[in-house]
């Protein structure tokens, strides 16, 4: 059952609320946690999950919101799961351009039959900041990482990842369907299950 109108988002990353607020509809206003502090919390958690209670935690107590948190990256099977939990800081918190290439200087050489990879998101929503029973969804999305960047949509490793069900890259789908395919969507549509405005 949905109980409020609006949540902030503890994120920072413009693409993600993008995503996020499109995927939800009208239902719900996302806000930006950036419209409440500049300062991050530092990702301590060993897992998507344990990161994304974290930071919706975080927001709450600073907005006095409902807070969703969306904590994702990319595993490459090839790098046993990296860079899994350090995806945005693959490369040392330089940005997408240098985590694009340290991927693609780690996979030099690696067939395409080894090169497989998934999304994953994990998404907390917590009512308040001390909610004792956070709603936790998680989504993953299958591919494979190509041999160079294609595409201009997205944001992250978009450019680099293969979409087998739709024979491009992720930063070459429209917006539209990427929300209806991602790793994102896919706990997104869960979550909206357990809030009722599937
Ligand atoms: P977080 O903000 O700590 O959850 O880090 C997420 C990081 O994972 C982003 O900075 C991207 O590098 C990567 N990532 C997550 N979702 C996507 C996506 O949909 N496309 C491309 N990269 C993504």
């Amino acid at each position: 059952m949905m109980l409020f109108k609006e949540l902030v988002l503890a994120s920072h990353n413009a693409g993600k609320l993008k995503e996020l607020q499109a995927m939800l509809g009208d239902a719900v206003r996302v806000r930006s946690i950036g419209e409440f502090s500049d300062i991050e919390p530092e990702e301590t958690g060993l897992s998507f999950v344990e990161n994304a209670i974290l930071k919706a935690r975080n927001a709450a107590r600073i907005s006095g919101l409902p807070a969703l948190a969306d904590d994702s990256g990319l595993a490459v099977d090839h790098l046993g799961g990296a860079p899994g939990i350090y995806s945005a800081r693959y490369a040392g918190g330089q940005g997408d351009a240098a985590n694009n290439a340290k991927l693609l200087d780690a996979l030099k050489d690696v067939p395409d039959a080894e090169r497989g990879a998934q999304f994953v998101c994990a998404l907390a929503l917590l009512r308040h900041a001390d909610d004792p029973l956070p709603i936790l969804c998680e989504g993953l999305w299958q591919g494979r990482i190509l041999h160079s960047a294609q595409g201009e949509h997205g944001f992250g490793y978009d450019p680099l990842f293969w979409v087998p069900e739709r024979d491009c890259s992720s930063a070459e789908l429209a917006p539209k369907d990427k929300n209806q395919l991602s790793h994102r969507a896919r706990a997104m549509a869960l979550l909206k299950q357990r809030l009722g405005i599937a």
